[in-house]
């Protein structure tokens, strides 16, 4: 039996529960997620989008082609990312969770934009971009 994931934005109008068998955590580097976010860098954790139940409808803008943010309509809190190239995914930022503790993140992508001052001090893996 999967374990339940459970997440919500900062005001609570927005909660979810995942119950996925299996599951992604990863470092974001990239600039739209600073711009999207505001923050250094992004931590995702992707769940296939059909073993997401939402309570609460997060609203959704499209940032670029193909990808759509989702943010709490009423506080503000970013909560999720979708995007065409993975279309049954959902990458939900880590910090919404309510035990983000037991999400480890596995690996770094998009490092070639990682901002300098910004230190990395682990062994897992990194990718300039996905994929290489
Ligand atoms: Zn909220
Ligand atoms: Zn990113």
């Amino acid at each position: 039996m999967p374990k339940s994931l459970k997440g919500s934005c900062a005001c609570g109008s927005v909660s979810f529960t995942a119950t996925p068998e299996d599951f992604w955590v990863c470092y974001c580097h990239c600039n739209y997620c600073k711009k999207a976010t505001g923050a250094p860098v992004s931590t995702y954790v992707g769940i296939n989008a059909a073993d997401v139940v939402f309570l609460g409808t997060p609203k959704k803008f499209a940032t670029s082609e193909g990808v759509k943010r989702a943010w709490c309509p009423r506080c503000g809190t970013p909560v999720s990312y979708e995007s065409i190239r993975w279309p049954d995914e959902i990458h939900f930022h880590i910090g919404i969770f309510d035990h983000p503790e037991a999400l480890v993140p596995t690996g770094h992508v998009y490092t070639k934009e990682q901002l300098p001052w910004f230190r990395i001090d682990d062994d897992l893996e990194k990718s300039r971009e996905p994929g290489n």
